[in-house]
């Protein structure tokens, strides 16, 4: 009781932050979000504007003194990105300004708001659900187009829309199995079993198929780690540096001295890599390439994909590498099971990017079907399979409706939509049959 009475309260303080990037800029967009904000405008701008129309105003604080001339949106709620009373004030983005501003807000009773509390408001007065307000996050992390169109894909409801699927199939079911429950005397038609049955098996083989297609959309939205492994002087950084196209490692002709980790992000096709280069594999005295060594091995064999490279010259193949690339082949030929390459002048390098384009897309995928993206979507879908299958295995109704209920609930968790109360409700609305 006290725990609701107090998110209530919570809610409705007037909170604001900066909705733009920090720092001097040529505008700062500053967001307020509450019941307060209408009285905010009015004393700020000196009346509240027409609805989702920018107007110019002069911003003062209440002694009169103008702090900035800036435009003003006005978005009352309900119909707002949080549901609430919503306005933005398109500031002049100096630091000063925004510190002007910001105290005569804090004076007129708003605070700052925490991380994410604009989209938990959101959430809250169901303006979206909760894989969506991810999806959001993570549209705004994006760094490469792959990133871009998963969370995108996601905040517009691809993945909330594949879970009530799931759910709307579950009730379904489970209404079958209230039915029975309320009137034990009446069966179900052999062939009406039959068919539920058949039913809940695809959708427990399609819930498995979307899970193990989960780490893929996890390492999209993380960013794979390649890793150049191979004895010093074979070209790791030079081939690190062809990579990436940019002069990142510090090449030099004596051996082991790359000799911290190296790392280079590279945007191949869309999909993030962390590119590693790891000092040369080699036993040493040397202390401290020896810690790097330690290191570079650690990592490797955390990595997604290890790239062995050695001397075309001398080409000794890597033990434990996923592709194998033969450097300097300016120098000799590359043997047939190898990758030849020369990171000096270029050649086979295109090829060698072909490849690791390929190995990313599997891994990562391509952003183009709605995956999960996130731990807690995959675990909750395990727990809801892992339900539904203990659903199929039991024969009483009662059990079995305890079953695809707890499945139900799990589904529920992914997109933030556990209400046992709509649960019934839609177990009544599909159930009515006249009885
Ligand atoms: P690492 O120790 O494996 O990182 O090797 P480096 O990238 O530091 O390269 C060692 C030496 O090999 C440097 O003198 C590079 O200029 C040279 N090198 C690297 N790649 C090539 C290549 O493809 N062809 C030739 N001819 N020399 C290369």
């Amino acid at each position: 009781m006290s725990f609701a009475a107090a998110s209530d309260q919570d809610r409705t303080e007037t909170i604001f932050a900066l909705a733009s990037g920090p720092g001097r800029g040529a505008v700062s967009v500053l967001r307020l979000s509450g019941g307060a904000t209408g009285g905010i405008l009015r004393s700020i701008c000196g009346d509240v504007p027409v609805a989702r129309r920018t107007v110019l105003r002069r911003l003062r604080d209440r002694s009169g003194m103008i702090l900035d001339r800036a435009m003003v949106l006005w978005m009352p709620g309900p119909g707002s990105y949080t549901g609430e009373d919503v306005a933005e004030l398109y500031l002049h983005g100096g630091r000063a300004v925004l510190a002007a501003v910001s105290a005569v807000l804090l004076q007129l009773g708003a605070r700052p708001a925490e991380a994410g509390e604009f989209s938990r408001r959101a959430f809250m007065a169901g303006r979206m659900d909760l894989l969506e307000a991810e999806g959001i996050a993570d549209l705004v992390d994006a760094e490469t187009e792959a990133q871009r169109r998963q969370a995108l894909r996601q905040m517009s409801g691809a993945l909330g829309a594949l879970i009530s699927g799931w759910a709307h199939q579950l009730k379904r079911v489970l209404a079958f199995q209230e039915a029975l429950i309320d009137f034990p005397d009446e069966h179900l038609p052999a062939d009406v079993e039959t068919s539920l049955l058949d039913d809940m098996q695809s959708l427990a083989a399609e819930m498995e198929q979307q899970i193990a297609k989960a780490p893929q959309g996890e390492r999209l939205r993380e960013g794979l780690v390649f890793a150049i492994v191979g004895a010093p002087n074979v070209g790791k950084s030079s081939l690190l540096n062809a990579l990436a196209r940019r002069d990142v490692a510090i090449v030099s002709p004596t051996p082991g001295t790359t000799r911290d980790i190296l790392e280079t992000r590279i945007d191949l096709g869309g999909v993030p890599i962390t590119l590693i280069d790891t000092a040369g594999l080699r036993e040493t005295e040397d202390p401290v390439e020896a810690e790097g060594v330690r290191r570079a091995r650690a990592r490797a064999a955390s990595a997604d994909l290890v790239l062995g490279v050695v001397d075309a010259r001398s080409p000794e193949a890597c033990a434990g590498a996923d592709i194998h690339v033969a450097n300097k082949a300016d120098l000799a030929a590359a043997p047939e099971a190898m990758l030849g390459v020369s990171a000096l002048t270029g050649q086979g390098l295109a090829a060698l990017e072909a490849v690791l384009l390929e190995k990313a897309t599997h891994l990562a995928g391509a952003g183009a079907d709605p995956v999960f993206t996130r731990a807690r979507h995959a675990a909750a879908a395990r727990d809801a399979v892992s339900a539904l299958r203990a659903a199929l295995a039991c024969g009483l109704p009662e059990l079995r409706a305890e079953e695809l209920r707890l499945s139900l609930q799990s589904l529920g968790r992914i997109t933030g939509a556990v209400d046992a109360e709509a649960i019934l409700d839609d177990v009544f609305a599909a159930f009515c049959i006249g009885k």
